[in-house]
């Protein structure tokens, strides 16, 4: 850490400085008219210390080491000093959760400081996440706790080493201050320790912000805001007013498509999937109970809230939909051409389906799909829900699986022909004829079809090895990372980041990383499943 403190590029200020704000400052609670956002200050804390700064992306955001590790920025990124320019706000937006109109929600502990550019020239909003009161925290504390900041961190960068389209964090720090959550709901309010993540995107706009404008009958603001973002975040979009809002609906259809179909590709299920959820910009946002399949299980949902399994693994394309037609209905009050809305939203369902396709005939390294490939992936989904495998391990080491040559020469045969699979099978016993005899078809069938596929075998294998990670932060890992720090032991959380920096190509030290979840694992609180209290 450097003694002396060099000085931090200024923040420069956009979405404050063009779009209508409340006249009001402070935190008091309120619902301001035709206001997209709040000037309030993040409130000082005890005793802040830097846990994780993110290097490449500070560089990426102009910010050097120097400037990184200084105490003049952390002072900052803790609330405590103000950074040159910022003009700290929250935004004010509303949402559906849980399929219900909430009203109004808004940044209650998230404080936005202003823009820095980064080194391909974009524009990047920098946001604390914990970082005190706000006009919208609803009567909660504007905090969050360091084991859920650590998760947003670990999860956010993970997602964009991962090449999905994310928020992200430049760093995670812990306040010295404690915070109240009664962690498993049972009534025992406990002190936790408090965190603050820095995150950063091009723009932190949610469905809900289009959402909270129609519901209050504010057409102007929404025209406002819709000229916003298409002009400054989809500046290839071309024409003006309701043409361009039109255009725009469809430009966010697709990239909710797109993304909802990677983190199926993954095995990501979000957890919470409420409009104000999701990024217009179709980022993954808002890193709350998420979780990973560690065993194939579509009908998984890890957020322990969500009782009907509303925000299940393979409701999420479903849902996303459902939230889009929410945005539409929003869009109305500008457009006012409900058919249009209606088709493009219609659109979302074959969309979607081209994304997940190309998602998985990458995956299992077919140069595109065909439409004969919908039985062999839906056969073999079936085959990994049935035996439970770890989805992840089985397509890492289906580029393993010498199914061309069994096909070619007949041999192997048996064992022989699934072993390399038996890292994502839960039950190390040898598999039972039945299982045995399916999977055998299915990985001949699979090595006819790659027989007919043009791409040679080493080509194909470093493909799927590219698109298939090793390594994902499942939920057991990221809760080791995190008891390792109540112990006061930061080593595997400096694991966990290393690896995850390099999912598709894991390095030695990565090891013990790679496998299962441990049986340990699966009844361990935070391993599995979560609660929202965060
Ligand atoms: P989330 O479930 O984290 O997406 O939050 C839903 C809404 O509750 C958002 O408006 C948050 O800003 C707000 N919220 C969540 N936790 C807190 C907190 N500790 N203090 C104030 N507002 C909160
Ligand atoms: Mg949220």
């Amino acid at each position: 850490m450097t003694t002396h403190s060099p000085t931090l590029p200024p923040l420069t200020q956009h979405y404050a400085a063009l779009l209508p704000g409340d006249p009001e400052r402070g935190a008091q609670p309120r619902a301001p008219r035709n206001a997209l956002f709040s000037f309030v200050e993040p409130t000082p804390v005890a005793a802040p210390r830097a846990l994780v700064l993110n290097g490449a992306l500070g560089t990426e955001l102009g910010l050097s080491p120097e400037v990184l590790h200084s105490p003049t920025l952390l002072s900052c990124l803790a609330g405590n000093g103000s950074w040159p320019g910022a003009t700290p706000y929250a935004m004010t937006y509303g949402g559906h959760q849980f399929g219900t109109w909430a009203g109004q929600l808004g940044d209650g502990r998230a404080i936005n400081l202003g823009d820095l550019v980064d080194d391909a020239g974009r524009r990047q909003s920098l946001q604390l996440k914990g970082a005190g009161p706000t006009p919208y925290s609803r009567g909660a504390d504007g905090r969050a706790v360091l084991r859920s900041s650590l998760r947003e961190y670990v999860c956010s960068e993970a997602m964009a080493a991962l090449g999905v389209p994310t928020t992200r964090a430049l760093a995670l720090l812990t306040t010295g201050d404690g915070v109240l959550r009664d962690r498993f709901y049972n009534g025992q309010v406990e002190a936790e320790p408090g965190a603050i993540v820095c995150r950063v995107a091009e723009s932190f706009l949610r469905f809900g912000h289009f959402e909270l404008l129609a519901a209050r009958q504010e057409p102007e603001t929404l025209q406002t805001l819709l000229d916003y973002l298409a002009t400054h975040h989809f500046p290839d979009l071309s024409g003006s007013g309701k043409a361009r809002a039109l255009a725009l609906y469809e430009a966010i259809c697709q990239r909710t498509a797109a993304l909802v179909a990677k983190w199926t590709g993954i095995g990501f299920v979000h957890g919470v999937l409420n409009t104000d959820n999701l990024s217009v910009l179709g980022l993954t946002i808002d890193y709350g109970p998420y979780g990973w399949l560690d065993r194939y299980t579509p009908g998984w949902t890890p957020n322990t809230s969500d009782h009907g399994g509303r925000y299940r693994f393979e409701q999420q394309a479903a849902v996303a939909q459902w939230n889009l037609a929410q945005l539409g209905n929003a869009l109305y009050l500008v457009v006012e051409d409900a058919p249009v809305l209606q088709a493009i939203l219609n659109d979302f369902e074959t969309d979607y389906r081209r994304y997940w396709q190309d998602e998985m005939a990458s995956k299992l390294g077919l140069s595109r799909f065909e439409p004969r490939d919908e039985g062999l992936v839906s056969e073999l989904l079936g085959l990994m829900e049935e035996a439970q495998v770890d989805p992840t391990l089985c397509f890492r080491h289906l580029a393993d699986v010498p199914a061309i040559e069994a096909v070619r020469t007949g041999a192997p045969r048996g064992t022989a022909l699934t072993e390399a699979l038996a890292p994502c099978f839960y039950d190390d016993a040898p598999l039972d004829h039945t299982r045995q005899g399916a999977w055998e078809a299915w990985l001949l069938r699979y090595g006819a079809r790659l027989h007919a596929d043009p791409a040679d075998p080493a080509t194909r294998r470093e493909r799927m090895n590219g698109k298939n990670p090793a390594l994902i932060p499942r939920n057991y890992l990221t809760q080791q990372a995190i008891d390792g720090l109540a112990e006061g032991d930061e080593a595997p959380l400096q694991r966990l980041l290393a690896g995850l920096s390099r999912p598709y190509a894991p390095t030695a030290e990565d090891a013990p990383l790679l496998g299962r979840r441990p049986a340990w694992a699966e009844a361990h609180p935070g391993c599995t499943a979560l609660s929202c209290s965060s």
